[in-house]
């Protein structure tokens, strides 16, 4: 029918828009590699903040003692315990509780959204079981995973520099985070001493490393996307202080910044950009991760809805909420392998309350399901091909290079991970491929932050 041409048409254009042959992901990663170069020559350098962690000593795997860490970077914020037997005996104990935050507070003010973690993190310790050993006249060491861009002044301080994936507290920008996170935690009367502030990227880092002494760097795909890598430390010219004794420096990329003339952008992800939060910012992430991909797709159907017809004579209302296809209804959809696509339908019902579709329609909906996040996932294969590039990591050799990757998108979106795979060895083809290797790097944020505060206790 007219109806299905008209929609088949539209669908051809976004795959063809959505595109990323090999070439042009080169491309891409050449751009990753040469604003990683300039982001690290000056600061403001780049759309790459490139920023410095302070963080020159990983783990080892030596670490001893029992360490929190507190994990602010979504929807979600955890809370963790472990407890650390040195060498011999790794990790263990450990244990940590999700949270999810309200979402009036990622909007609210500072005090609150404080408040809250700090009251949680007291219940959360009060529940300390013998197992876990905190030695006489110790405090309590944390390390505080805060995923969003900050500029550090020192291993545990740092201003906010912006929010993003939804989060938007006007006063909390310019404040040093750890400051904020002290005075609720003296609120609460806790007994507790922040030793580290990192990234979940670094943090994923730090835990990908205590287990395996070849990973280098790491990415996040999950709410937000991220890279952090091992860099070396004369090789940040904007870094003026003193050259650490291991030689080396992590760097937090806030690569979802990233932009390039080689992004295959459609009208869908320009709309989405102006109508967000943070209008020109954060364009590599809302290409990829978990946050805006659903939001995409929705947008795509609303066009072919609207233009189309594709469900029928009026546009369902339900499709013209923003962001209330989330990644996870995608993924079920994505992943639909019944012949009739029974899991489709009932997304759509449930989700957007759109009933009676053809067969030809839910395949169709398959199909840009396959579009968005095989761009995303080829991206995000690019940048890290970007981040080899720059380490001259990226041809001939034969030492292996972990990147431990972490994120909700990556662990359970099985398709864009498959694909984020096939792509990286596809880029370095199969000679490079076989000695680059990524491991999913479970809870590392988390973790991370607590080995990060082990590896520079006050105490050792
Ligand atoms: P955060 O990034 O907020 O710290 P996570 O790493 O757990 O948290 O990632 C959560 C994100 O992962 C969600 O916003 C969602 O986009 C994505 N996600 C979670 N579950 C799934 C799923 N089943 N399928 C696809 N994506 C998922
Ligand atoms: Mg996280």
């Amino acid at each position: 029918s007219g109806r299905l041409a008209r929609a088949r048409a539209i669908v051809k254009e976004i795959e063809e828009k959505c595109e990323t042959p090999i070439a042009k992901l080169q491309l891409v990663a050449d751009d990753m590699m040469a604003e990683m170069h300039a982001g690290l020559a000056d600061e403001g350098g780049s759309k790459l903040k490139m920023l410095i962690t302070y963080v020159n000593n990983l783990p080892t795997g030596h670490e001893k003692g029992l360490f929190y860490a507190l994990d602010l970077g979504g929807t979600n914020f955890r809370v963790i315990r472990v407890q650390l037997g040195g060498k011999e005996l790794g990790v263990v104990k450990q244990e940590a509780e999700e949270v999810s935050i309200p979402p009036h507070l990622m909007v609210g003010s500072s005090h609150e959204l404080f408040d809250f973690i700090a009251t949680r993190l007291a219940k959360f310790i009060a529940s300390e079981s013998e197992e876990f050993k905190l030695p006489e006249g110790r405090q309590r060491e944390l390390g505080f995973t805060f995923s969003f861009p900050v500029r550090q002044i020192s291993l545990a301080s740092g201003t906010l520099i912006k929010w993003t994936k939804g989060f938007s507290i006007e006063e909390t920008v310019g404040e040093d985070v750890v400051a904020e996170l002290n005075k609720a935690i003296e609120r609460q009367g806790l007994d507790l001493h922040v030793t580290a502030l990192v990234n979940d990227t670094v943090g994923t880092l730090a835990g990908g490393r205590y287990y395996d002494k070849d990973v280098h760097a790491s990415v996040i795909l999950g709410t937000g996307t991220n890279a952090a890598y091992v860099e070396r430390a004369d090789a940040i010219p904007k870094w003026h202080g003193l050259l650490p004794k291991s030689g080396e420096m992590v760097i937090n990329m806030e690569w979802g910044n990233f932009v390039s003339s080689h992004l295959p952008l459609t009208e869908y992800d320009l709309s989405l950009d102006a109508e967000s939060l943070n209008p020109g910012e954060q364009v590599f992430e809302k290409l990829i991760s978990g946050m805006y991909l659903g939001e995409i797709l929705r947008r795509v159907l609303l066009k072919l809805a609207e233009e189309a017809s594709f469900f029928g004579d009026i546009v369902p209302p339900k499709l013209s909420i923003p962001f209330i296809l989330r990644t996870p209804h995608m993924s079920s959809m994505h992943h639909d392998t019944s012949s009739d696509l029974r899991a489709v339908a009932s997304k759509l019902k449930d989700i957007l309350e759109i009933t009676n579709t053809s067969l030809k329609t839910r395949k169709m909906v398959v199909e840009l399901c396959d579009i968005i996040i095989k761009r995303g996932a080829r991206l995000s294969a690019a940048g890290m091909v970007g981040i080899l590039k720059k380490l001259g990591r990226d041809s001939g050799e034969k030492q292996r290079f972990v990147i431990a990757v972490d994120g909700g998108l990556f662990e359970h979106y099985t398709l864009f991970r498959e694909c984020l795979e096939g792509s990286l060895a596809e880029i370095l083809g199969t000679e490079v491929a076989s000695s680059v290797i990524i491991t999913h790097a479970n809870d590392g944020s988390g973790i991370g932050a607590a080995l990060i505060a082990a590896s520079n206790s006050q105490y050792s």
